[in-house]
């Protein structure tokens, strides 16, 4: 991504004065920084990521920074961040990234690249190695309606045809950053989730692990939008039942299902706490509850990471 000083000047328009930079607790500690050359640092929110987590990585200049790009995953991993000096303290430039672990990559040791120039011409460049841990969760058994373990050919080629369809939406990366501030749980009150990444065994077959957190709550609570974004997906599929995909930018996807009513259309702009629609049971569901999943540039992650990793400085 490059932020030239038109695309800065843009970008400062589009986000106004409540951009809120996002720092993370541990970045601080030098202990996890490689050195990109030229003054310039490459500081990750922990050395180590379980299966299904997320990684925060920040870099940090005494120059201006002219474009950073990032390679982890396969792909190209966008920046973010408006190297203006004041926004940081000890008056360093810095752009940021998250990383996401996807819940089923292999554990093992796995390189980030980091590649870019400063404004004044020299380059930057460095390397850090990931290490991936296997996560921990549990194998639980479950029983679903045969039509979700045994489904008929026209179910199977519906079911087929909306996975493929959420894939190509996921592989679209926005450029801009959609939001602008702390991720929120989507339930308002004290609903506890869980779930994430479970090993399930449906009606006796091993099935995919679950990519979720799932809040058992009342049919009919209202579900909000995490943050900023635009509504990409809002329609009942096989599986999810009633579902709302919210695009945040920059790879960034929250996913929201087994609605009872939806309340949003392909399209909207929502802001943080946006009414999407309401809990309710259909889908591939054992009772009402709402399912909340997150992709960061393919990976699932636990969406609840977003918290804990995106904290306002
Ligand atoms: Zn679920």
């Amino acid at each position: 991504m490059k932020f030239g000083e038109g695309r800065l000047r843009r970008l400062s328009l589009a986000v106004g004065a409540t951009v809120v930079l996002v720092g993370a607790f541990s970045l601080a500690d030098a202990a996890h920084a490689e050195d990109c050359g030229n003054g310039v640092e490459l500081r990750l929110s922990a050395p180590e990521a379980a299966q299904g987590t997320l990684l925060l990585a920040q870099i940090r200049s005494s120059k201006p920074l002219s474009e950073v790009s990032g390679r982890w995953n396969e792909r190209d991993v966008p920046f973010w961040g408006e190297s203006e000096k004041e926004r940081f303290p000890s008056n360093v430039y810095a752009t940021q990234a998250l990383l996401g672990v996807d819940l089923e990559k292999a554990p093992g040791k796995y390189e980030f690249t980091i590649a870019g120039q400063l404004q004044s011409g020299e380059r930057l460049g460095c390397q850090a190695t990931i290490e991936v841990k296997e996560g921990h969760f549990a194998t639980e058994n479950l029983t679903v309606k045969k039509q979700f373990v045994e489904p008929n050919p026209e179910q199977e080629a519906r079911a087929a045809a909306e996975t493929k369809r959420l894939r190509e939406i996921y592989d679209r990366v926005t450029p801009e950053r959609l939001w602008d501030g702390p991720f929120r749980l989507p339930l308002d009150g004290e609903f506890k989730g869980s779930n994430f990444g479970k090993r399930r065994v449906l009606n006796g077959h091993p099935g995919s692990p679950h990519g979720g957190v799932d809040f058992p709550a009342p049919t009919g609570t209202p579900v909000h939008a995490a943050q900023k974004g635009r509504v990409v997906l809002a329609e009942e599929l096989y599986f999810s039942g009633n579902t709302v995909l919210v695009d945040h930018g920059l790879g960034i996807y929250t996913f929201y299902c087994h609605f009872s009513e939806i309340d949003a259309k392909v399209g909207d702009e929502v802001v943080a706490g946006t009414v999407l629609g309401k809990v309710g049971a259909t889908g591939r569901v054992t009772g009402p509850h709402l399912h909340w999943g997150l992709e960061v540039q393919r990976a699932r992650v636990n969406a609840l990471d977003l918290l804990r990793v995106l904290r306002v400085r």
